[in-house]
């Protein structure tokens, strides 16, 4: 390599396939291939996963029975027999300079390969007396190979593959020596670096890899971690900082009448966190940038009230507003809302004698009439309908809107960032709409930081008074189930109404899983737990306008029971039901759980939420544990991204490479926060990263081309 070459950057290791590296033949590299490590850069995050102290190590002639200890050893001897019961057994004798041990696998043939005689090894157990002396059984064992180090790392190994991990501790040693030379750049400002005392990049790397202390190896993490996260935030700052910059909005005049006179006639006074919204809302609009928020809220924390604010707002300014809701029950629910906290609110219109006319709503979802429809239509083209509720039929080909001026987004995570894009384009010339999303599966805070970054963030964090908690129960089997059945029927006697929630419509679709019709009709059939009641049915496949009835029938109270799929699982909101019965629990995540209960415990009534049915999993176990033990949303959320790891939520909007490697949502909550502020403050100063190109080249190698597609798509 020339002298003076510039340290290396991400890219450049990136570019260095792992067949360059000492003893990496063809067989090495396709199995490394096979654990996704195909160039230096993957190689050299694939980071250790844990690491053994050997100041920490046991010696071999101090071990004590029952004791769990690590002891490294070399092995002296393996070899297998089987068991007079056809079992494969390995024995093993590993040896330090102060005693032996023998070490017994059953069932793992390929051990006694893998513990060759001369190989280093290090083993994790709890030895146990067997004839008189100490032996483990099944421990597990690492092959660090010939490591004088005092800090041994262990990297996550691949049995499949069959690569070792003293193996990969060689290549990414034989990488780091190689990057000597020229050094490994860092592209983050030192005044950062000095402020969190961080190492820098290089020796982070070498840190991480073969650290001299336990110490030096968290400091690089810590480094390493922040790095991913910052890369994350700025993309998302910029992000942000882009939609403000390049997208004409409308400043709306907030604090107007109307918005007085809505809030002044509702039944209930606003909790206070329905008015620190309304009010981060208020100040969104009041700016000349179009509005992008997210409203996060619990179940029942009110936040129809927030939005419908937002929206007359608009209307108060002669814009338009629309709700968009994932689906028809819920668009029909917003719209039934809408039209009963609205009352008989006016609009001001300067053609009228009186100088106003009644305030417009309309509903507009793929199945209504021909008719209603095309009144809806030409109504939003002319201006004549103020508020329009519906389902993605609002952003279908070719319907205007005279002056769209704030659009309300229910359930976002059902909804694509393009449908999003879609509805924005609506706005009056090349104006775009405030828009306000709004999603009732909270997502702990920093998590919401990363994975709606580009979104500012509001949390209805308030239940309103008087509500009491819903009181949730487990029915494992069929004696308790019998007793939830008695708690409908007693409820409905008392003339409260309850839902019971399948998970799936026919029998066909899942062998085994009680379908909705068929529950309907055991339990509503005669000789059922609920016959003599008025039970009614709803599912995805009834037609629109029985779907329709039939949600009037429990509202008005005509139905006592009903029986459904998830159609129901958001925003439904009939206070006088008081029993929400889940069955077949366990196959429902732990949000829509929460959902679920959400539609019961809507007034001062006490409510239940009764759990149906046996768990397959520990898993799902574990979901019905937490839900019958927490109301709160966010307390969920957090046991939820425990139970499923952030994987999961981060694939929701992040494809491509994951660059959370060593960052943890949930572990690393202040760093979220950190490293949110510090972007916020770098793209302030420097928009387009353009004094910092290295950083920028970085963010997008890493976080692959999710800007240039949202841009285009912007
Ligand atoms: P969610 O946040 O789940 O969408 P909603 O907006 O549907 O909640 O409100 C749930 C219920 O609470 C509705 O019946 C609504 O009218 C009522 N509500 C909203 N705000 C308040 C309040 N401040 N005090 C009492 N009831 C309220
Ligand atoms: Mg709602």
């Amino acid at each position: 390599m020339p002298e003076g070459d510039p340290p290396l950057s991400l890219r450049d290791l990136d570019a260095i396939g792992v067949d360059r590296l000492k003893n990496a033949g063809p067989k090495r590299v396709s199995a490394l291939a096979e654990m996704e490590i195909r160039t230096v850069l993957d190689l050299l995050q694939h980071y250790p996963r844990r690491y053994l102290d050997r100041t920490r190590q046991a010696r071999m002639a101090e071990l004590e029975a029952d004791d769990e200890v690590f002891v490294v050893g070399r092995v002296e001897r393996s070899a297998s027999r089987r068991t007079r019961r056809g079992r494969t057994l390995v024995e093993v004798v590993v040896t330090d300079d102060t005693g032996r041990l023998k070490l017994v696998f059953f069932n793992q043939p390929w051990q006694e390969q893998s513990l060759r005689a001369g190989r280093t090894v290090v083993v994790h157990g709890r030895p146990t007396r067997y004839q008189g002396a100490l032996q483990m059984t099944n421990p597990v064992v690492d092959l660090v190979g010939d490591r004088t180090g005092r800090i041994i790392p262990v990297y996550p190994q691949s049995e499949k593959a069959g690569v070792r991990t003293w193996q990969i501790a060689d290549h990414v040693a034989n990488a780091l020596d190689r990057c000597e030379a020229r050094g490994i750049a860092d592209p983050v400002p030192g005044e950062v670096l000095r402020r969190f005392d961080f190492v820098g990049r290089h020796a982070a790397l070498n840190g991480i890899h073969r650290p001299a202390t336990l110490r030096e190896s968290s400091e690089a993490r810590r480094r390493l971690m922040f790095d991913e996260l910052l890369r994350v935030q700025l993309e998302m700052v910029r992000r942000k900082r882009w939609l403000e910059r390049n997208t004409a909005g409308l400043s709306h005049a907030t604090g107007g009448e109307m918005v007085d006179r809505f809030l002044s006639r509702l039944p209930f006074p606003l909790t206070g966190a329905q008015r620190r919204v309304i009010d981060e809302i208020a100040a969104d609009l009041a700016e000349p940038h179009p509005m992008h928020r997210l409203m996060q809220g619990d179940v029942g924390a009110g936040k129809t009230v927030v939005a419908l604010c937002a929206l007359l707002t608009a209307v108060q300014g002669r814009f338009q507003g629309a709700l968009m809701a994932p689906t028809e029950v819920l668009a029909e629910q917003h719209h039934h809302t809408m039209v009963s906290l609205l009352g008989d609110l006016s609009v001001a219109d300067e053609s009228r004698l009186d100088g106003e006319r009644p305030l417009r709503v309309e509903l507009l979802t793929g199945s209504r009439g021909a008719a209603d429809r095309r009144r809806a239509v030409a109504g939003l083209a002319s201006g004549e309908v103020d508020v329009v509720v519906g389902t993605h039929a609002l952003i279908s080909e070719g319907l205007e809107y005279r002056a769209l001026g704030v659009v309300v987004i229910d359930e976002q995570h059902r909804f694509g960032v393009e449908q999003r894009a879609v509805l924005r384009d609506r706005g009056p010339g090349s104006v775009m709409p405030d828009l306000l999303v709004m999603t009732a599966t909270p997502i702990p805070r920093t998590a919401a930081m990363t994975v709606y970054g580009d979104l500012d963030v509001s949390v209805l964090d308030e239940l309103p008074a008087g509500r009491t908690p819903v009181a949730t129960s487990w029915a494992r089997g069929p004696l308790e189930e019998g007793r939830v059945w008695a708690a409908v029927r007693a409820a409905v006697s008392e003339g409260r109404q309850a839902y019971v929630v399948c998970p799936v419509i026919d029998e066909s679709e899942v062998l085994g899983v009680r379908s909705v019709t068929e529950t309907h009709e055991e339990l509503a059939g005669e000789g059922g737990e609920l016959a003599g009641l008025r039970v009614g049915l709803l599912h995805g496949r009834v037609s629109p306008g029985e779907k329709e009835a039939t949600m009037g029938l429990f509202r008005s109270g005509a139905l006592d029971v009903l029986v459904s799929t998830t159609v129901i699982e958001v925003g439904v909101d009939v206070p006088n039901a008081t029993v929400m019965v889940v069955v077949d629990a366990g196959r429902f995540g732990i949000a829509q759980l929460h959902q679920l209960r959400g539609r019961v415990g809507r007034s001062h009534l006490a409510s239940h939420c009764h759990l149906v049915g046996e768990a397959a999993t520990e898993e799902a176990e574990a979901r019905l544990e937490a839900v019958v033990a927490s109301n709160d949303g966010f307390e969920l959320a957090e046991a939820d991204l425990e139970l499923r790891g952030e994987g999961t939520l981060m694939g929701e909007r992040q494809k491509g490479r994951n660059d959370l490697r060593l960052a943890s949502l949930r572990r690393d909550k202040e760093w979220v926060a950190i490293a949110r502020e510090v972007a916020v403050e770098m793209v302030d100063a420097d928009p387009d990263l353009r004094r910092n190109p290295a950083l920028a080249g970085e963010i997008e190698l890493m976080l692959g081309d999710r800007e240039a597609e949202f841009l285009l798509k912007s």
